[in-house]
């Protein structure tokens, strides 16, 4: 069994579906489709020029579980895209993020249809995940696709881990606006980069700034960090306009709440607008499937689970409206995004035995 599914992501990293190359796409998601059991049911949409693959074991929209995937993947020099064995591992573009885990899951459903199962169980494959992901709402508010409970396995690197929250993400950009004068008579004008900055000093006064020299212990902790600052057309002028991007990664709504407060009292010349937002992914603990997940990966691993927490937003944040239980785990693997991305062999057979057990 295992060979097999090495087999298939052998040949699925040779496709180098780089997330811009939309025929390198197609063609793996082609593979996939192609590599399915007759009995299971494939339903392409595109969506400006972008592909997407729903592979299931019943004709249905409405899904008591879904795995989420994405077969696209960053760029890498040539020889990443034909995968080698190191050991225990997988090394390729893609074995980890997210190849691996797509190839255990289809082969876990080949086997459920090989034996005539016919349930609300699927798998979602979108193309455009590391590019912002605009397929998988489409699939949902315009396809009418529901699920009770989601498997995300695009998150985390250990096997024995389970990313059991992840927090609201709101970027925004502030503007100043001031008026151009001679640097050397400030009381002629009014200066964007003051009023930015004084703007700037009260966004940053509501959350601790985090460093090597500053961890928090829980890293539940609401952060904030300004990725760009823009401003100023000469030394000896003072600034027009002046810009700033926050990007902030908030554990509640009353920190979200803190946030709107001190934008709601921003002077008149200084206006911002929001430029990325992601609900957080909270899991419950409680819920019966949870446990039902993490006890099999506790019994299939032999060792016990950690519970994560994450700043990082996942595609799995669009089904939280519709109150999908979202459990993001995956095989061990790690440096995804680097030139050494690799996936754990043994990790992704204990993967693809907790799925068989789970889905059955
Ligand atoms: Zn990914």
């Amino acid at each position: 069994m295992n060979d097999k599914i090495i087999e298939l992501l052998n040949r699925l990293v040779a496709i180098p579906s780089v997330t811009a190359d939309r025929a390198a796409n197609q063609k793996a998601l082609d593979f996939i489709e192609q590599s399915c059991h007759p009995a299971i049911i494939r339903k392409r949409i595109h969506e400006d020029d972008m592909a997407s693959l729903l592979i299931a074991l019943d004709d249905t929209l409405d899904f008591d579980i879904l795995v989420l995937a994405h077969v696209d993947v960053v760029p890498a020099p040539p020889q990443m895209f034909e995968m080698r064995q190191d050991g225990d591992k997988l090394i390729g573009r893609g074995t980890a993020d997210m190849k691996g885990p797509i190839c255990a899951c289809l082969s876990v459903l080949n086997e459920l249809a090989a034996a005539g199962a016919r349930k609300k169980i699927g798998m979602l494959i979108v193309t455009d995940e590391e590019t912002g992901g605009k397929i998988t709402p489409h699939w949902i508010d315009r396809m009418g696709l529901t699920t009770r409970l989601l498997l995300d396995a695009d998150s985390g690197s250990d096997i024995n881990a389970v990313t059991e929250k992840s927090k609201w993400l709101w970027q925004l950009k502030l503007t100043a606006r001031g008026a151009p004068a001679h640097g050397a008579y400030p009381w002629l004008s009014t200066d964007a980069i003051e009023l930015l900055t004084a703007a700037n000093a009260k966004l940053r006064a509501l959350f601790p700034i985090y460093s090597k020299s500053n961890v928090p212990d829980d890293k539940w902790v609401s952060t904030a960090h300004i990725g760009f600052i823009e401003g100023g057309e000469a030394v000896n002028s003072i600034a027009a306009a002046a810009s700033a991007t926050w990007d902030f990664r908030l554990t509640g709504r009353d920190d979200i709440a803190r946030v709107q407060a001190v934008l709601d009292e921003l002077p008149a010349d200084v206006t911002y607008e929001t430029i990325g937002t992601a609900d957080a992914v909270i899991a419950d603990r409680t819920h019966p499937m949870f446990q039902k997940y993490h006890d099999l990966i506790a019994e299939k691993t032999g060792k016990p689970v950690t519970l994560r927490v994450t700043g990082g937003a996942t595609d799995a944040r669009y089904f939280v409206p519709m109150g999908a239980l979202v459990i993001p785990h995956q095989p061990t693997g790690d440096d995804v995004h680097s030139d050494t991305e690799w996936l754990s062999i043994s990790a992704l057979e204990t993967y693809a035995d907790i799925l068989r057990e789970f889905l059955k």
